[in-house]
């Protein structure tokens, strides 16, 4: 018997699309009702024959596997109209008809990842848990048993639909409709896998290291092209998308790739400066309280932000300063700032409206509405 592959002129790892475009360019050429040229008609009955079976992804893997003839398919029984029509007519106006593949793509699927402040500012590696469909390894996809086949739908003769022709007073009306024995695919398996139930597939539950990019952010997708579930009957995958949810961070509210924090300072640290730690993503950062420092002012810490996702740098850490006004003085504590309420001459001080705008009352009212 001659190779399938040969006849077609092509590869042996040539896409179906391949596949179908070389069968019908020689269509066009050997069909008989075209070619008059001696021995094109055996030449069109054997590249109908190998298209029968290339042009099937199932029939096409058994053949491969060396299990060739399934069902004993005929020369040139098998192609399928539609094949026919589009071959002459270029694929427009030919109805889609024909054997369904059993090939469904998987199913993408979405899985949401928690990660901390810190992982989303710097990025990293994390193992993560799928809960998947694979190929079924028994069948290898194709979800007959090891050794069995497809065999050809006796009732739609491998076509996939049935006709039903009825009559009218306009004449005879043919409807087509997929063949309910074969449920449209042309073929019967016969034997399905016991592993997989005929499906091809089995669950089951892998771990896979994503890269997790720095700068991302609640909401963020990751695609992973291919990482979905594998499809029906040896179907490509699908995609596995992970949605990134950035946990709250205990002192850090995120803006954009700004982190904001809130520093309490003492009155008295306030107006005499001081300086301060705190323990940001990059370590222990000092902080230069000045003489004067008012509640609401802000230290800006360049560069001590989360990770711009696109492009280069880094966004800004924003200090708020709270100035703490003393509770609970004791009278020691109450008679030396009424010393000094009386050297300030601030012991019936006048109170005095900010102007909107106003560097106090704007800050505060910033830090109040979140802004
Ligand atoms: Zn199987």
């Amino acid at each position: 018997m001659s190779d399938h592959y040969q006849t077609l002129g092509v590869s042996r790892d040539a896409s179906q699309d391949e596949i179908k475009k070389a069968y019908r360019k020689l269509a066009r050429t050997l069909h008989p009702d075209v070619s008059t040229g001696p021995g094109s008609e055996d030449q069109f009955k054997s590249v109908s024959a190998a298209y029968d079976v290339l042009g099937d992804p199932a029939k096409r893997a058994a053949y491969d596997r060396g299990a060739d003839g399934l069902g004993g398919a005929g020369y040139g029984q098998g192609f399928s109209f539609s094949d026919i029509m589009d071959a002459f007519f270029g694929g427009q106006g030919a109805p889609d008809r024909g054997p369904r593949s059993r090939m469904r793509r998987g199913q993408d699927a979405l899985i949401r990842l928690q990660v901390d402040l810190a992982e989303a500012t710097f990025g990293g590696e994390r193992e993560i848990a799928v809960e998947t469909a694979v190929r079924c390894e028994t069948c290898h996809g194709e979800g007959a048993q090891p050794g069995t086949g497809t065999r050809r739908c006796d009732v739609c003769g491998g076509s996939g639909e049935v006709q039903h022709v009825q009559r009218s007073f306009l004449g005879q009306v043919m409807t087509t409709r997929p063949c309910s024995a074969c449920r449209g695919y042309g073929s019967v398996i016969e034997h399905p896998c016991v592993q997989c139930s005929g499906e091809g597939r089995v669950r089951s539950r892998r771990t896979l290291t994503l890269r997790v990019p720095a700068g991302v952010d609640t909401g963020t997708r990751i695609q992973l092209a291919g990482e979905g579930e594998v499809g029906i009957a040896g179907g490509p995958p699908g995609d596995l998308y992970v949605e990134i949810v950035v946990a709250q961070h205990p002192t850090f509210i995120r803006r954009g790739d700004d982190l904001h924090a809130r520093i309490a300072v003492p009155m008295t640290a306030a107006a005499l400066g001081t300086t301060l730690t705190l323990e940001s993503l990059d370590g222990v950062q000092t902080l230069e309280i000045e003489a004067g420092t008012q509640s609401g002012d802000t230290i800006t810490l360049r560069g001590l932000g989360v990770t711009h996702l696109r492009g280069a740098g880094r966004g800004d850490l924003v200090v708020d300063v709270e100035v703490e006004t003393p509770r609970g003085l004791d009278d020691e504590q109450r008679r030396l700032l009424g010393q000094l309420a009386a050297l300030r001459g601030e012991e019936r001080p006048e109170g005095r409206l900010a102007q909107h705008g106003g560097s106090l009352f704007g800050k505060l009212r910033d830090v109040l509405s979140g802004k």
